[in-house]
C-alpha cells in the first residue's frame, strides 16, 4: 500500500497562483502484487496542503487477484493514512501494534523519526471483497517530524450532508477523516492545516472550504464535474487557494454509479519537501542516513515489525556513489 516514490516521480510545482482546476494525470505501477495509479507527486506537482502522496489502489480486474503484501519497510517524516473502498487489510508496525481495517475507517500512522510497518490485504476474489481503497502520506512538519512514531485506528468517523448547489442538502454525504468539513471534526491527529475526506455526491454539491487551503480532489470509479472541469479516475485535479466553495458535481453525461466516490484533500500550501523512497525529509543527506539506518538495521531508529513477511531493502539512492 505504501509505494516508493521514484526520482522521476517529483517535479517542479506549476504556480499556484492560476485560477480553476488543474488536472493531472497519474501513472499506473504495481505495489505489493497490487495495480495502482500514483496520482501524487507526479512530474507537474510534490505536495498539495501536507498531502505529499496518493495511490489509488484496485480492484483488481484479474479474475482471482494475488493477495496484497507489503513486507516490513520503513518510514521517515510522515503520516501514512489508508483508507479502504472494499476488503480489508491489516497493519502491522514496529510499535507492535496489529489492527484490522475496514471500509469507513482510517489507520493513521505517524512515523516521526522512524518506523517500519507491513500491511496484508485480505480482500479476496472480485466486486465487492476485493481490496480498493487510497493510500495516502501526509507530509510532517518540523515541528513533529523529528519526534516519535505513533499509530492510532479510528473506527467511527463523523458523517455530514453534502448541500445542494440551490442551497438546500440531500445532495449525499461526506465521511470526514482528517480535520472538518460542514461542520463535521474528524477525531484524527493533524499536525498541520488538513482536510480529508470521501464524498459520495448524488447530485452536483456546493461544497464550502477554507479559502487558505490548496485542495486536490480524486475521483475513484466515475468521472466527476468540478466546477464544471472534467476530472476523470486516475487523474488529480487541483484547486488553488482562494476559494471560498467548490462545486463537485457526478458526471451528468454518465451512467449513475452508486459506488463511486471522490476524495477530497486539502491544506495551507506545505514547504518545500525532499523525497526518495518511502522518506520524507528536508535534504537529501537527510535522506541518506535514513537509507544508512535502514539498510544497517538499526533497530533503535527502525524497530522490528512483528509481520511473516519479508523484510524490503532499499536500493541504492541515485545520488550514492558505490
Ligand atoms: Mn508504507
Amino acid at each position: 500500500m505504501s509505494g516508493p516514490v521514484r526520482t522521476d516521480d517529483l517535479g517542479e510545482d506549476p504556480p499556484a497562483d492560476h485560477p480553476g482546476v488543474t488536472a493531472t494525470e497519474g501513472r499506473r505501477t504495481i505495489v505489493g502484487g497490487m495495480p495502482i495509479v500514483r496520482v501524487l507527486p507526479t512530474k507537474g506537482r510534490r505536495t498539495v496542503g501536507a498531502w505529499c502522496f496518493v495511490d489509488c489502489m484496485g480492484p483488481d480486474d484479474a479474475a482471482e487477484p494475488d493477495p496484497m503484501e507489503v513486507g516490513p519497510h520503513p518510514h521517515i517524516g510522515l503520516s501514512t493514512a489508508t483508507w479502504l473502498f472494499s476488503g480489508e487489510a491489516v497493519h502491522g508496525d514496529s510499535l507492535g501494534t496489529e489492527q484490522l481495517l475496514r471500509p469507513g475507517q482510517l489507520n493513521l500512522m505517524t512515523a516521526g523519526r522512524g518506523i517500519a510497518h507491513a500491511e496484508l490485504g485480505l480482500g479476496q476474489g472480485t466486486g465487492s471483497r476485493a481490496l480498493s481503497g487510497i493510500q495516502l502520506w501526509i507530509a510532517q512538519p518540523e515541528s513533529t517530524r523529528h519526534g516519535d512514531r505513533a499509530f492510532a485506528h479510528h473506527g467511527d468517523l463523523p458523517v455530514a450532508d453534502l448541500p445542494g448547489a440551490g442551497g438546500t442538502g440531500g445532495a449525499g454525504r461526506a465521511t470526514v477523516f482528517v480535520g472538518e468539513l460542514l461542520g463535521a471534526t474528524s477525531p484524527a491527529r493533524r499536525d498541520t492545516p488538513l482536510v480529508g475526506a470521501e464524498l459520495a455526491p448524488t447530485e452536483a454539491a456546493s461544497i464550502p472550504v477554507d479559502p487558505a487551503f490548496e485542495h486536490a480532489i480524486v475521483p475513484i470509479g466515475a468521472r466527476v464535474l468540478v466546477d464544471g472541469a472534467v476530472v476523470e479516475p486516475g487523474w488529480l485535479g487541483h484547486v488553488a487557494p482562494g476559494r471560498h466553495e467548490l462545486r463537485v458535481e457526478p458526471d451528468p453525461s454518465g451512467p449513475v454509479r452508486p459506488d463511486a466516490r471522490v476524495m477530497l484533500l486539502g491544506g495551507e500550501p506545505f514547504e518545500r519537501v525532499a523525497m526518495w523512497w518511502n522518506f520524507v525529509a528536508r535534504t537529501q543527506d537527510e535522506l541518506t542516513e535514513a537509507w544508512r539506518d535502514w539498510q544497517g538495521h538499526d533497530d533503535d531508529r527502525f524497530p522490528q515489525v512483528p509481520s511473516g513477511l519479508e523484510r524490503i531493502d532499499a536500493p541504492t539512492p541515485p545520488w550514492v556513489r558505490g
